[in-house]
């Protein structure tokens, strides 16, 4: 028996979607317009801070352990604390592509990069194939739509500063085509704390050889680099309400230059200008690596969103399944893969007939994902938030309901204790091989 999933969009929640649904026994093609996998993942970087160390535990305890042991292999740093945030791993930006994609293949995943989706066929609310700019269709039991929020280049004009050049490099591969929105979904935007449309990316990256030799010694040695920022060139606490990244909405944050090594100097700023970063000891020289107009602006981000049930089907749609910033104001890698590999999972249980799987809100992950949905769909407010495991509301959630811990067994023993060991690893499709 051979069941076919069909994930587009080659992000963190694709990543995810496409493992799962590949553990699961299924035929899996994941197709991503670009020419490199991971999206937004390949200038992120972050890892583990703050409750992303538990939703991560979960995960692996659930069957991801791959992907996060390969995201563990590609760190230059562990354990790392900066303000507001505790325990982070920081991944190498510039290693992590090739390891995911090399992880991918092994799995059997057939990987088609340079394949944007413009368009689906549809009978009836079933969707019967995907079609590539190149005219090719490509049909399936069950499809995922990670394609991200952010782009295409208008929308970063029309909500931002201008395109700013980032890695998403929609002026070459074509902007980002929503699987949902073809499908006929009327998809949601999210919004500023002052109500206008999307959110701002919340870093940028500097090149490290345009720093002082003393800050890049400290990066590689630490991770980490804090520098006050004198009072005259400072850019003003409004810059903190448009981040995308609310979990870094913190003084500390304004007050300084906050540099993480990611093989890059992520400069936790959405925005800086050349000209006043250039005035800080150390940042003479200072130039953009990510985007190319950091000194300008930044991406915008969360400007389509699918309605979901907390399985991750689409709304309106038989078999569509959605994940990461597709399926709400959710911000990060952790996050879009862990909703990633439910949605997968749960294609293949659709093309099953199976019963859909929700993770219990006596796991975090579970809580988080049917929280983000109520808060969404419920309440105005909920679309003017970012949901993280790693700050933000929803950390300060996390730990009201004693979801947040450190402490690996017990992390384990909470996830046995749900019934969902391994549920990410097990083999659904009858006489499928194993991987
Ligand atoms: C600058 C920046 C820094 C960040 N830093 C961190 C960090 O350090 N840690 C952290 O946890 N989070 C970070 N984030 C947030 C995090 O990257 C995202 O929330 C998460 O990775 C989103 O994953 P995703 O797969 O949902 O979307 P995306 O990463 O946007 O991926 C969507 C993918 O779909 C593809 N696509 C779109 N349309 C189509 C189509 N029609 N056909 C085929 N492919 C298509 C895109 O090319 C893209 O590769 C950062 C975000 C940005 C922008």
């Amino acid at each position: 028996m051979t069941v076919r999933v069909v994930v587009v969009g080659g992000g963190w929640a694709g990543t995810g979607a496409a493992v799962a649904a590949a553990q699961a026994g299924a035929e899996v093609i994941l197709l991503e317009r670009t020419d490199m996998l991971l999206g937004t993942g390949l200038v992120g970087g972050i890892m583990r801070n703050n409750g992303r160390f538990t939703a991560t535990e979960e995960a692996i305890a659930m069957g991801l352990g791959d992907i996060f042991h390969v995201v563990d292999l590609c760190a230059r740093h562990r354990n790392v604390d900066f303000p507001g945030h505790r325990h982070a791993t920081l991944y190498d930006v510039c290693k992590i592509e090739p390891a995911i994609r090399n992880l991918l293949l092994k799995k059997g995943i057939q990987v088609h990069t340079q394949s944007r989706v413009k368009d689906v066929e549809m009978e009836g609310k079933t969707i019967r194939a995907v079609v590539l700019d190149s005219g090719e269709k490509i049909a399936g039991d069950a499809f995922v739509d990670t394609t991200g929020s952010a782009g295409p280049m208008g929308n970063c004009t029309k909500y931002g500063n201008g395109c700013a050049m980032c890695i998403l490099r929609c002026a070459t591969f074509g902007g980002r085509v929503s699987i949902a929105a073809r499908a006929g979904v009327k998809e949601y935007a999210g919004r500023r704390a002052d109500g206008a449309v999307g959110a701002m990316s919340g870093s940028c990256k500097l090149h490290k050889d345009s720093l002082a030799p003393e800050i890049v010694a400290q990066l590689n040695e630490k991770g980490v680099v804090v520098i006050p920022v004198p009072p005259h060139l400072r850019k003003g606490s409004d810059i903190l309400a448009k981040k995308a990244c609310q979990q870094y909405a913190l003084a500390e944050f304004a007050e300084n230059i906050i540099l993480l090594d990611t093989g890059h100097a992520k400069l936790m700023a959405p925005t800086y200008p050349l000209s006043l970063l250039r005035q800080i000891p150390g940042f003479e020289n200072a130039r953009y690596e990510d985007p190319y107009a950091g000194g300008v602006g930044n991406s915008i981000r969360y400007l389509a969103i699918s309605p979901r049930d907390n399985a991750m089907k689409v709304d309106g749609v038989e078999n569509l399944f959605c994940a990461g910033e597709k399926a709400g104001p959710m911000v990060g890698h952790t996050e879009a893969i862990i909703t990633g590999a439910l949605a997968g999972h749960n294609a293949v249980r659709l093309a099953l007939g199976l019963e859909l799987l929700e993770i219990p809100p006596s796991l975090a992950t579970g809580d988080y994902i049917s929280y983000v949905n109520e808060q969404v769909r419920n309440n105005r407010e909920g679309l003017a938030q970012k949901y993280t495991f790693s700050g933000s509301i929803y950390f300060r959630r996390m730990q009201e309901k004693g979801l947040y811990t450190t402490d690996v067994a017990a992390i384990r023993d909470r996830v046995e204790e749900a019934g969902m060991s391994n549920i990410f690893g097990r083999r659904l499709v009858p006489g499928s091989r194993a991987f």
